[in-house]
C-alpha cells in the first residue's frame, strides 16, 4: 500500500498495554478503539509523519515502529 513516500506506523499488540500516550502525541495518526488501544493510520503528509515519529519515541513499551 502506498503512503505517499512516508513510512507506515505499526503497533505491536503484544507489547502495547493501552497506556494511551501515543493517542495524545499523535492524534492525526493514532485513534483509540473501544478498549483504549491504538488504531494506527498511515501518515500521508509531513505533519502526520512527524507525529508518527514522536509517538514511536514516546511509547514506554516500545510497541510502535515505522516501516
Ligand atoms: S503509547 Fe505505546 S503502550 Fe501506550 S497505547 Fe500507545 S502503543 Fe500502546
Amino acid at each position: 500500500m502506498s503512503t505517499g513516500g512516508h513510512a507506515r506506523l505499526l503497533v505491536d499488540p503484544v507489547r502495547c498495554e493501552g497506556v494511551g500516550i501515543c493517542l495524545h502525541v499523535a492524534p492525526e495518526v493514532v485513534r483509540s478503539d473501544s478498549w483504549g488501544y491504538p488504531i494506527v493510520i498511515d501518515p500521508t503528509d509531513a505533519r502526520a509523519d512527524r507525529q508518527a515519529d514522536a509517538a514511536v519515541r514516546a511509547c514506554p513499551r516500545r510497541a510502535l515502529l515505522r516501516r
